[in-house]
């Protein structure tokens, strides 16, 4: 099989959530296609036992050009910040709204305490990431693009994800109304819908999905790894894609089949 190729240079990228896991391996992947990339996460240090350097300075080692905002996305001001931020690099052109969280709760058990931790990580932070990345896009007269992380839970029920699926379900109908509403302004929104991945969104979860892709016989439903995903996010958000938007691209080895 054939490999497609980027090129995002003299663009600059706005990636949450891209310390660990996806995030990680997305953001990578742009800074080798030539992008500056803003990593806005809370911390800086990968949660992956085996990525020791940080995101921004691993892209810096392969060549590329990256900084790191620390950011907690269910601030919108600190968002707005990350944004800011990235005008030092020219302004921001893609925004990969990708920070999200998990807790392993069965639905009698979830609390409103927890029903906020990730509703406000994952659907407000991508709500206002959204927003006021697009807001700056038409403030600096660029039309770019927006890719937020959705999940096959978004329309695929499983046990213990009722307040993250009602987050990642929020987010497709938030990406296909942004993408409506901001078509005028030549700004396309789309999600990548992961599948089950090896990542530590959970503690344990990476070698617990590590040890599933040992014993599956591939697809479909095999379990992915951040690499797998890669690539969506790029055609998604590169000129290859610009009759594409409002559209979840699922990726999941064909778990939902
Ligand atoms: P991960 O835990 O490896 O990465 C998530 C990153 O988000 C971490 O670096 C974390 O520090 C950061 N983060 C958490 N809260 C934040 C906040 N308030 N502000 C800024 N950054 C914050 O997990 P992952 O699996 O790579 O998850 C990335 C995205 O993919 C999430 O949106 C998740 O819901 C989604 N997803 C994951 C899977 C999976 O199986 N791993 C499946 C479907 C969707």
């Amino acid at each position: 099989m054939g490999t497609i190729s980027a090129d995002f240079t003299d663009e600059t990228v706005v990636i949450t959530g891209g310390s660990s896991g996806i995030g990680r391996a997305v953001a990578l992947g742009f800074g080798d296609a030539g992008a500056t990339v803003v990593n806005a996460d809370r911390r800086a240090e990968p949660k992956d036992v085996d990525a020791e350097t940080p995101t921004h300075e691993a892209i810096e080692e392969r060549g590329g050009t990256a900084a790191f905002v620390e950011t907690d996305v269910s601030e919108p001001s600190q968002i707005a910040s990350v944004i800011e931020a990235a005008r030092e690099f020219g302004g921001v052109d893609v925004m990969v709204n990708n920070a999200g969280v998990h807790r392993d709760l069965e639905f009698l058990d979830v609390t409103p305490a927890d029903f906020d931790a990730v509703h406000g990580v994952n659907l407000r932070g991508t709500f206002f990431g959204t927003q006021l990345a697009a807001k700056d896009m038409i403030d600096r007269g660029v039309e770019g693009a927006i890719v937020n992380t959705s999940s096959t839970t978004a329309e695929r029920p499983e046990w213990n994800h009722s307040h993250y699926a009602a987050t990642k379900g929020g987010i497709q109908m938030l990406t296909r109304s942004a993408a409506l509403e901001l078509d005028d302004h030549g700004i396309r929104v789309n999600a990548v819908a992961p599948g089950p991945i090896a990542t530590e969104i959970r503690e344990g979860w990476a070698d617990e999905a590590r040890d599933a892709i040992e014993e599956s016989d591939g697809l479909p439903s095999r379990t992915g790894i951040p690499g797998d995903l890669r690539d969506a996010y790029l055609y998604l958000a590169s000129e290859g894609a610009s009759y594409v938007t409002g559209e979840t691209v699922w990726v999941d080895g064909g778990g939902s089949l």
